[in-house]
C-alpha cells in the first residue's frame, strides 16, 4: 500500500537532490574543518559556501548566521542567552508557541531570571497588537529590557504573525524581536535586510533537508556570548565540530526552496484547499482551527464535531495509510492533546486533526482521504 504522507509540518521528505549533496561531502569531504590541512580546508569551504548560500537567500551578513543542531537549540540560544547577555528583564510571548519557546521561557521565569508577559490572542492565534503596545510601553517606561519572542507561523494552527508589524512595533520600543521561523523558512521570502528582527531560527528537516541541522540568525546589533562552550567553532558562538553533510544539505534544501517557492506554494495551496472543499461536502459540521484563509497555506487544522468515534480518528487514518498528526483541546485516551488548540477553543469536546501539505501531494490523495474520512466520522 502505497502511504499518504499529510505530516508535512512534523518533517518532509529528504529531496533527493539534496541527498546528491550531501552524499557528495560524504564520500569526498572528511576532513575536519578546524584542521589548517588541505582536507580540513575543503571541509571549511564546503561550510562556508553552505552559509553564503543561506545569507544570500535572507539577505543579510554570513557573520549573522550559526549553524545549530536543530531548530530546538536554535530557539534555546537565543531566548536564554538574550536573558544571561543582553540585560533581558521581561520577556513577552505567546501561550501557543512552539515547546522549546515555552519551555524556555517558563524555566527563565521559574529560575526568576526573567518575567514573562502572555499576549493575548484571539480565537484563531493572531496577537492582539494594542496589548502587545500597551506591554512594550509599560516596559520600556520602567526601564526594562523586553525581548518579545513570537512565532511566524503556528506549527498546529497555521496562523501567521505580521512579522514586520512587531518588528517596527519592537523597535520603536527599544525591545529585542526574536520570531521562530521554522515552519515559514523556505515557504515565505524573508529578507533580514528590510525586517528589524533581531533573531530568526531554521530547520533543515521542515523544508526537505535533513534532520538534525538548523541555524540560528542573530542581527549584527545583538551579540551574545557562547551557547555551548568548548572549540572555536562557529566563530566562537557554538562548539563542536561542525555537521558538515548536514549543513551542505540544508544549504540545498533551502536553495530548491526559494527557487521553487512561487511554484511550490500555488500547487500546495490548491491541494490544501481542495481538501477543505471536501471535506466541506462531505463530513456534516467541520470547522477549521487558526485562520484557514490567511494562515500558512501548507497546514488545514480540521476540527471535527464531537464523536464517539472522534478520539480513534488519527489511529484509523493511520491504519488506512494516512499519515496526519493529532491534538485536541482536551487530553483524552489516545489523543495526547494540544497546549495550542486547549489554548484557542479551551475544553471543546470538538477533534482536531491537522492535516500538513508538502508539494509531492496530489489531489487522487486527497480523495482517499476524503473517502477514509467518510467511513470513519
Ligand atoms: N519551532 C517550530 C514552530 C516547530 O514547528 C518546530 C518543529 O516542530 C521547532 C521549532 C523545532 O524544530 P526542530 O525539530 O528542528 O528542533
Amino acid at each position: 500500500m502505497n502511504r499518504i504522507f499529510l505530516d508535512n509540518a512534523a518533517t518532509t521528505p529528504l529531496d533527493p537532490l539534496v541527498l546528491e549533496a550531501m552524499q557528495q561531502v560524504m564520500a569526498h569531504n572528511f576532513g575536519n574543518p578546524s584542521s589548517i590541512h588541505a582536507e580540513g580546508r575543503q571541509a571549511r569551504a564546503a561550510i562556508e559556501a553552505a552559509r553564503k548560500t543561506i545569507a544570500n537567500l535572507l539577505n543579510c551578513s554570513i557573520g549573522e548566521l550559526f549553524f545549530t543542531s536543530c531548530g530546538t537549540e536554535a530557539n534555546n540560544m537565543v531566548i536564554k542567552n538574550a536573558v544571561r547577555d543582553l540585560g533581558v528583564s521581561k520577556v513577552i510571548s505567546s501561550l501557543i508557541e512552539h515547546h522549546c519557546v515555552l519551555h524556555s521561557v517558563e524555566r527563565l521565569a521559574s529560575e526568576q531570571k526573567a518575567q514573562i508577559q502572555w499576549v493575548k490572542l484571539d480565537d484563531q492565534g493572531h496577537v492582539d497588537m494594542q496589548h502587545l503596545a500597551e506591554m512594550l510601553d509599560q516596559n520600556q517606561a520602567a526601564g526594562e529590557k523586553t525581548l518579545v519572542s513570537l512565532m511566524h507561523a503556528n506549527n498546529e494552527v497555521g496562523t501567521l504573525l505580521d512579522i514586520n508589524a512587531v518588528a517596527a512595533l519592537c523597535q520603536a520600543h527599544g525591545a529585542y524581536f526574536h520570531s521562530d521561523t521554522v515552519q515559514t523558512l523556505g515557504y515565505y521570502p524573508i529578507d533580514l535586510a528590510a525586517t528589524p528582527v533581531g533573531f530568526i531560527s531554521g530547520s533543515a528537516h521542515k523544508f526537505h533537508g535533513p534532520k538534525g541541522i538548523g541555524f540560528v540568525y542573530i542581527s549584527s546589533n545583538n551579540m551574545l556570548k557562547p551557547f555551548i562552550d568548548g572549540g572555536a567553532q562557529e566563530r566562537n558562538m557554538r562548539a563542536g565540530t561542525e555537521n558538515i553533510y548536514g549543513i551542505v544539505g540544508l544549504a540545498k534544501a533551502m536553495e530548491l526552496a526559494y527557487e521553487q517557492l512561487e511554484e511550490r506554494r500555488q500547487h500546495i495551496r490548491r491541494v490544501r484547499d481542495y481538501l477543505a472543499a471536501q471535506l466541506e461536502k462531505t463530513i456534516p459540521e467541520v470547522e477549521y482551527n487558526g485562520d484557514p484563509i490567511e494562515g500558512h497555506y501548507k497546514i488545514l487544522s480540521v476540527s471535527f464535531p464531537p464523536s464517539a468515534r472522534g478520539e480513534m480518528l488519527l489511529m484509523n487514518l493511520d491504519m488506512a495509510g494516512i499519515s496526519a498528526s493529532g491534538g485536541s483541546a482536551c487530553s483524552s485516551g489516545i489523543d495526547v492533546g494540544s497546549h495550542v488548540v486547549g489554548q484557542l477553543h479551551p475544553d471543546s469536546p470538538r477533534h482536531t486533526i491537522r492535516f500538513s501539505f508538502n508539494h509531492h501531494n496530489t489531489f487522487a490523495e486527497v480523495d482517499a482521504v476524503v473517502a477514509s474520512l467518510k467511513k470513519m466520522c
